[in-house]
């Protein structure tokens, strides 16, 4: 039985958590930590409540198979992860907004036989969207991305966006120009520049989290697009690697690492 500690409990994707570990075989919620939520019960989506706690030390404290699973905000999540490796306890962490870099010195700091995986999308059909960009890019290289978000996110471009034109440009080699960035007429018209791909964010009320690549050739355009239309569609992903993270250990980045193991 793995014990889950989900921090971020009590936000939009906590809540799934707390709801998709509790439908899973073999794990169960240990813990649901959300400092601003303390007392609330949350719905476990099997008749029960898991009441939400406010002190994540108080909930790492124990021993057996045990993750953490973070959806909390870019400002606290690193805080989060480096106590709870310090505790042995293995970590899932969705929470966007920390760059590549700083995931790889809170691993390097991490103790022998942890395991801190790190995923900008867990949707499956997201991942897919990206590995069919990455194929595309090599034989058409002119490419745009347009990202789509709920107006509460806090971070642009999305993780999504950023691994998306990483992989694009590591697959399409020698990068065309993209135009018209010296003559916009208002600044950020273009969109922001991620790894050489304009990246365009768009924050609206009623979206949850889409994406679109654009691929323009001589006479044709290629469109990949991908549509998170409800928050479970995450959780799959997320119960894939709270059983990935048991079995690994050091730094494990993206979803794909698991779907392909
Ligand atoms: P949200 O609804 O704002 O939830 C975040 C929760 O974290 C809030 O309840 C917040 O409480 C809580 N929190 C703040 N500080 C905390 C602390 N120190 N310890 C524990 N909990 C704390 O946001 P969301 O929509 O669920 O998204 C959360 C993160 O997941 C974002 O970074 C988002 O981009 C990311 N995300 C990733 C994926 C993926 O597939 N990787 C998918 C969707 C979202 P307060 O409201 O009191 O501050």
């Amino acid at each position: 039985m793995i014990d889950v500690i989900v921090t971020g409990a009590a936000g939009r994707m906590g809540r799934e958590v707390v709801r998709a570990v509790t439908a899973a075989e073999g794990m169960r919620v240990a813990a649901a930590v959300d400092p601003g939520a303390a007392g609330t019960l949350l719905d476990d989506g099997a008749g029960g409540t898991i009441n939400v706690t406010a002190d994540l030390h108080e909930a790492l404290a124990g021993s057996g198979q045990r993750v953490l699973v973070d959806f909390t905000v870019p400002t606290v999540v690193e805080s989060n992860v480096r106590a709870a490796l310090d505790a042995g306890v293995h970590c899932v962490v969705g929470t966007t907004g920390v760059g590549a870099e700083g995931w790889a010195g809170i691993a390097e700091d991490a103790p022998e036989g942890v395991c801190l995986f790190v995923a900008p999308n867990f949707a499956i059909g997201a991942v897919l969207m990206m590995r069919f960009a990455e194929t595309a890019a090599r034989y058409m290289p002119h490419v745009e991305i347009i990202e789509l978000h709920h107006d509460r996110k806090l971070d642009a471009p999305s993780g999504t966006a950023i691994h998306t034109a990483a992989r694009i440009a590591a697959a399409r080699g020698e990068a065309p120009d993209a135009p018209g960035r010296e003559t916009e007429v208002f600044e950020g018209a273009r969109g922001a520049e991620v790894a050489g791909i304009p990246v365009h964010s768009v924050r609206l009320p009623g979206l949850v989290a889409h994406q679109e690549v654009l691929f323009g050739g001589q006479g044709q355009t290629l469109t990949i697009r991908h549509d998170s239309i409800d928050r479970t569609s995450f959780m799959p992903g997320v119960v894939m690697a709270i059983r990935g993270v048991v079995v690994r250990s050091g730094l494990v980045v993206g979803l794909e690492e698991l779907m392909d193991a």
